[in-house]
C-alpha cells in the first residue's frame, strides 16, 4: 500500500455546470460593484452582505445532512464552489470558518440544541464562528494551553486568554479548546475539551492586534469568569484534543492554501500578455504549471474525503506545498515588474495606469508572512508527513 496516496479524482458533468453558475455570479457582482476583490479574501474580505448572498444561493452548508437544514452535497460540489470565489478574491471571510469547519463539527458532535441554536444562521450567512486554540504560549505546542474550564453547578467557569484569534470581532461565538481536568504530564492530550462560547457576554474582553499596515483581522481574547453552560459543550468532556484534530482536516485540505494571492497572479498574467517578456513569461509557465498540479493535488484530497478515505498525510502536504505557492506569487510580482511602472504620480509614464496589480502586491506582501503559519506551521506539518511516512 502507497504511503501516500492521491487517487485521480474527475468531477462528474453536474460540477462543470455548477462552476459555471458560480463564475457567472461573480461576474455578474463584479459589474455590478458590489465588492472589491481582495488578496486573501477568506481572512480579510469581510462582507455579511456577500455572505448571506451565498447563503441564498445554497452555497453555504452544502455539505451538511438535509435533517440538519442543509443540502447534504459532496465535499467535491463546495470545493468547485469555493474555488471559484476563491480565485475571484471575493470577500468570504465572515461566514468562512463557521462554513468549513464548525458547522460540519456540529453536525457530527453538537447536540440537538446546538445544532438548533447555529447551524440555521450559518447556512444563511449569518453566523459567524472563530477558532480558539492558539494561546500566548501555546502555539506549534498546542498541548501546552492554559485556559481553563473548571465544574460548577450547572456549567463551567472558564479563565484563561486565546490569540490570533481570527475575526472575533466580528464573530458570533468561539469554540474554545480549553482544559476540563489537571494536565497528566504523562499524556499532555488528555483532559482537553471544546466549549461553544458566544462572544457577547460578560467576562469576555476582546482586544484587536493590529497589521503593520494598521488593518484589524487578528484578536486577543480574554475570559475571565465567563460561566459556560453545561449544553455548550462539543461532544464529550475532555475528548477536546481528538475532536479538535478532527476539525483540523477540514482546516488544511482546501483551496484556500494555495488560491489566496490567485488575483494577482490573474492580473499578472493579463499585464504580461499585453507586453510580453522572457522573464515573466517563463515565470508564469512555472507558476501555471503548480497552480494546475496544486489544483489536481487538493481536488483528490477532496475526492478520498467525500468517499470517506483518510488523506491526513496527503491533506497537510498540499498545505505545505500550496502555501509556499501562494507566497511564490507576491516574490515573483515583485520581480517581474519595475515599481516605476506603476508610479502613481507619473500617470503619464504609467503604462499601468487602470490596473489593480500595484495594490494586489502591496496586500499580498503584507499577508504573506502568515500564508505558512496559519493552521499549523510548515515546520509541524513536515513533522506530521514524517510520521504518516513512517519516517518518526
Ligand atoms: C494569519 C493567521 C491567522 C491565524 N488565525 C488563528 C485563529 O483564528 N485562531 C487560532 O487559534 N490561531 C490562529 N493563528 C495562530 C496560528 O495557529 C499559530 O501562529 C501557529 O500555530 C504557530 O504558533 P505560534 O505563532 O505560537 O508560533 P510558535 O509555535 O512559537 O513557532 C515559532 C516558530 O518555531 C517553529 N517551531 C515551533 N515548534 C517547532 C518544532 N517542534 N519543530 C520545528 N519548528 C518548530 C515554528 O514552525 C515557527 O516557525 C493564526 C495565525 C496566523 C498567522
Amino acid at each position: 500500500m502507497p504511503l501516500v496516496n492521491f487517487p485521480p479524482t474527475l468531477l462528474p458533468p453536474h460540477l462543470i455546470e455548477l462552476r459555471n453558475e458560480v463564475r457567472e455570479f461573480v461576474h455578474q457582482e463584479l459589474s455590478d460593484k458590489t465588492f472589491q476583490v481582495t488578496i486573501d479574501g477568506w481572512l480579510s474580505g469581510y462582507s455579511p452582505e456577500f455572505s448571506k448572498k451565498l447563503g441564498r444561493k445554497g452555497w453555504l452548508g452544502m455539505t451538511l445532512p438535509k435533517e440538519v437544514g442543509g443540502q447534504g452535497r459532496s465535499p467535491l460540489d463546495r470545493f468547485v464552489v469555493i474555488e471559484e470565489l476563491l480565485a475571484a478574491g471575493a470577500p468570504v471571510s465572515a461566514h468562512w470558518v463557521a462554513d468549513r469547519q464548525t458547522a460540519p463539527l456540529l453536525a457530527i458532535l453538537g447536540s440537538d440544541a446546538q445544532k438548533e441554536k447555529y447551524l440555521p444562521g450559518v447556512i444563511r450567512g449569518e453566523t459567524y464562528f472563530a477558532i480558539g486554540l492558539s494561546e500566548p504560549n501555546a502555539g506549534s505546542d498546542l498541548a501546552a494551553l492554559t485556559t481553563k474550564a473548571v465544574k460548577v453547578d450547572g456549567g463551567w467557569l472558564l479563565n484563561g486568554r486565546k490569540i490570533w484569534s481570527s475575526g472575533a470581532h466580528f464573530c458570533h461565538a468561539m469554540v474554545v479548546l480549553c482544559r476540563t481536568s489537571p494536565l497528566d504530564t504523562q499524556n499532555r492530550h488528555a483532559g482537553m475539551s471544546q466549549l461553544i462560547i458566544d462572544l457577547d457576554q460578560p467576562g469576555i474582553d476582546i482586544r484587536p492586534i493590529h497589521l503593520i499596515s494598521g488593518e484589524h483581522h487578528f484578536n486577543e481574547v480574554s475570559f475571565e469568569d465567563v460561566f459556560v453552560a453545561d449544553d455548550m459543550v462539543v461532544g464529550k468532556i475532555d475528548q477536546g484534543w481528538q475532536q479538535a484534530m478532527g476539525e483540523l482536516a477540514y482546516e488544511r485540505s482546501g483551496p484556500e492554501r494555495f488560491l489566496s494571492t490567485l488575483p494577482l497572479f490573474t492580473e499578472m498574467v493579463r499585464l504580461v500578455h499585453q507586453r510580453p517578456n522572457p522573464i515573466a513569461l517563463q515565470a508564469i509557465g512555472r507558476l501555471s504549471a503548480r497552480l494546475l498540479s496544486l489544483h489536481q493535488l487538493s481536488l483528490r484530497v477532496t475526492g478520498a474525503l467525500s468517499r470517506g478515505e483518510s488523506a491526513d498525510t496527503e491533506a497537510v502536504l498540499v498545505k505545505d506545498v500550496g502555501t509556499r505557492f501562494e507566497k511564490e506569487i507576491a516574490e515573483t510580482a515583485r520581480l517581474i515588474f519595475n515599481a516605476e511602472d506603476f508610479d502613481t504620480d507619473a500617470s503619464t509614464l504609467n503604462p499601468y495606469q487602470d490596473s489593480a496589480y500595484s495594490d494586489f502586491y502591496q496586500q499580498a506582501t503584507l499577508q504573506a508572512p502568515g500564508f505558512t503559519l496559519r493552521g499549523g506551521t510548515n515546520e509541524i506539518l513536515r513533522g506530521i508527513v514524517a510520521r504518516g511516512l513512517g519516517l518518526r
